[in-house]
């Protein structure tokens, strides 16, 4: 027993956070609690879903997972490895081979095409040209951008890059999908085939962890975080439906 070290066996959970605290610091003596001592294990195959209401740390939580931001204190293990071990080279390279994001900033990559943008985690992967183009067509295919290939991301709708950041996160077959409120930008048609394709790639063994406070998402996600000012308020299954 005791403290986890800097790797956890093989077999442990695809995350674990551990009295993660972050605070941000304003311009005076203005700081807030955006994440207040948060200790979570998320198993690989887990299908979690994040709620809580606006402004209660979704965002900041799923940055940290993501690594596209730093805890004030507390520690983090990734795929067993802690994260405030890693030299930044490796945290790039995890960032962008084990993780796929869908999230509110798209962080599409305005000089690329659409389907360079989706091309470009098989490239950094060492795909084969030919694996390559199959994987972004139909990865286009299913979110139906296909017709979109050859147009800059700034040239699309925010619905529209939203699906093209959706195909570009499956077409990198992550073990770990990190989704923050994946079906803000688009219509509700656009928002049931996103769910049915997040659902088929945990069927596949991939690990997806939704921020939302749609109650959709809520009630199918076999797994339910509620965060409440930066705590986690409820961890364990998904909640009956309430109503009222
Ligand atoms: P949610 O995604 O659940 O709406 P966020 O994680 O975006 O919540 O925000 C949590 C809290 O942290 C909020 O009070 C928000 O104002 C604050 N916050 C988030 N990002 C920043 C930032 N970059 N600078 C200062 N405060 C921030
Ligand atoms: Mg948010």
């Amino acid at each position: 027993g005791g403290e986890a070290g800097d790797s956890l066996p093989a077999d442990g959970p695809v995350i674990r956070l551990q009295g993660i605290t972050k605070v941000f610091k304003g311009d005076a003596d203005e700081s807030t609690l955006a994440l207040d001592n948060v200790t979570v294990d998320v198993a690989r195959g887990d299908y979690v879903c994040i709620s809580g209401p606006s402004g209660c740390g979704k965002s900041t939580l799923l940055s940290v997972l993501a690594l596209l931001d730093t805890p004030t204190s507390g520690r983090y293990w990734l795929n067993g490895r802690a994260v405030d071990r890693m030299t930044p080279a490796e945290r790039a390279r995890a960032r962008s081979l084990d993780v796929g994001l869908i999230f509110q900033s798209f962080n599409l990559i305005g000089d690329m095409t659409v389907y360079e943008n989706v091309e470009y985690p098989l490239t950094l992967r060492g795909a084969s040209p030919a694996d390559r183009r199959r994987t972004v067509e139909g990865a286009l295919e299913r979110v139906g951008m296909m017709a979109r290939a050859k147009q800059r991301p700034g040239s699309l709708s925010g619905g529209h890059q939203q699906l093209v950041a959706v195909a570009r996160a499956i077409a990198g077959r992550p073990a770990l999908l990190l989704a923050d409120e994946p079906t803000g930008n688009l219509d509700s048609k656009s928002g049931e085939a996103l769910m049915q394709m997040l659902s088929e790639l945990h069927a596949g063994g991939a690990t997806v962890c939704i921020a939302t406070h749609d109650p959709r998402w809520i009630a199918q996600a076999p797994k339910h975080l509620r965060l409440f000012d930066g705590r986690v308020v409820a961890d364990g299954a998904a909640p009956q439906p309430v109503s009222g």
